[in-house]
């Protein structure tokens, strides 16, 4: 690890943001060990927050509509194989009356996310996604369900979805292979997000810090791919382990490792929708303020009912499980505020989107 910074030219290039290999996105990892190199990540980072985005705080609405799923990542509390899993699925009428919520909250985004549910088919989805922008044709909708063919999501997007959630979670296929069991594909997830990009909407990647197995060598390949994929939006967060998986006994990823990340991520994205996450959050108190003051410019407030919300159980210990959306929603203002930014309400759509 090397702990000195001297000023060279793939640092030079990285901070004029231009696109790095994979050996040189190593190198700007093992320099962020030097505090001078990170303070100067870390400042540019700000600075090109406040350029694009000033003060602004965007506010996405979740709503965790089920917690079925028929994948069964190794990491995930949810994950088909946990018997202990409490399974739930919100009907219409409760996404419906979520969504009221969140709108009358000032919420202008509204995420639709549940794991991969096969009983909420193509043209279920496809409805839900009308109703909601009939109701709401001021509001952006972003779906994150998974992984799908590209058909689907040309349906879901004629029928009014604005984004898509869908996290990489590694860019490297040996890594994969140990967050994921046989019969998923890291060549199709990607794939996925491709044909999302090219249907025309808002596309958010993004992976675990610290997650079992992650080296720095597979962080720069993520950043790479980033790069590559270009996304209007990244959601990253600590790793944090689910009792009920084999990852049980594995350490969380680090509070200040995913600050680093944020700033990085910043640097190469200026204009991107980045996340303070509510696992930055879980870690650390103060996590989701410390995320707005190194680079993020989003934070995601849950609209789901309390009873149902325990039960999204990804990660131990998750935070915002048992307030109302009404608390979540004075809880964040305040956090916002105290952080120096302001919370808007606005549909929050990529620069090069709106
Ligand atoms: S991470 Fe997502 S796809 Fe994988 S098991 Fe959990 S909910 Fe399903």
């Amino acid at each position: 690890m090397k702990n000195d910074y001297v000023p060279n030219s793939t640092a030079d290039r990285f901070l004029r943001g231009e696109t790095l290999s994979v050996d040189e996105y190593e190198e700007i990892l093992n320099l962020m060990a030097a505090p001078e190199f990170a303070q100067e990540v870390t400042e540019l980072a700000v600075k090109l927050r406040k350029k694009y985005f000033g003060k602004k705080v965007y506010v996405r609405g979740l709503i965790e509509f089920t917690n079925y799923c028929r994948n069964d990542c190794y990491y995930c509390g949810i994950r088909r194989g946990n018997r202990h899993a409490v399974r739930y699925r919100m009907n219409e009428e409760e996404i419906l009356s979520c969504a009221r919520q969140g709108y009358e909250l000032g919420y202008r985004t509204f995420v639709l996310q549940g794991g991969e549910d096969p009983w909420f088919s193509t043209d279920k989805i496809a409805s839900l996604v009308e109703k909601i922008k009939m109701t709401y044709p001021d509001c952006a909708l972003t779906l994150s369900v998974g992984e799908h063919d590209k058909e689907t999501y040309r349906l879901w997007k004629e029928a009014g979805a604005d984004r898509y959630l869908l996290r990489h979670e590694t860019a490297k296929e040996e890594h994969y292979r140990m967050l994921h069991p046989s019969s998923m594909s890291l060549a199709h997830r990607k794939n996925c997000l491709y044909w999302l990009k090219e249907l025309g909407y808002q596309v958010g990647a993004g992976f675990m810090v610290g997650s079992p197995g992650q080296t720095r060598r597979n962080l720069a390949a993520d950043l790479r791919f980033l790069k590559e994929l270009e996304p209007e939006m990244i959601g990253i967060g600590p790793f944090i382990p689910h009792h009920d998986t084999c990852f049980a006994r594995h350490e969380a990823g680090t509070v200040s490792q995913t600050l680093q990340l944020l700033s990085v991520l910043r640097v190469m994205f200026p204009q991107v929708l980045l996340p303070a996450t509510t696992a930055l959050g879980t870690l650390d108190p103060l996590g989701r303020e410390k995320g707005l003051q190194v680079g993020a410019n989003v934070v995601m407030p849950n609209l789901s009912p309390t009873d149902q919300r325990k039960k999204y159980d990804l990660y131990d210990n998750k935070i915002c499980v048992g307030d109302d959306a009404a608390k979540c929603q004075d809880c964040l203002a305040l956090r916002i505020k105290n952080a120096g930014y302001e919370m808007v309400s606005a549909r929050g759509d990529h620069p090069g989107f709106a």
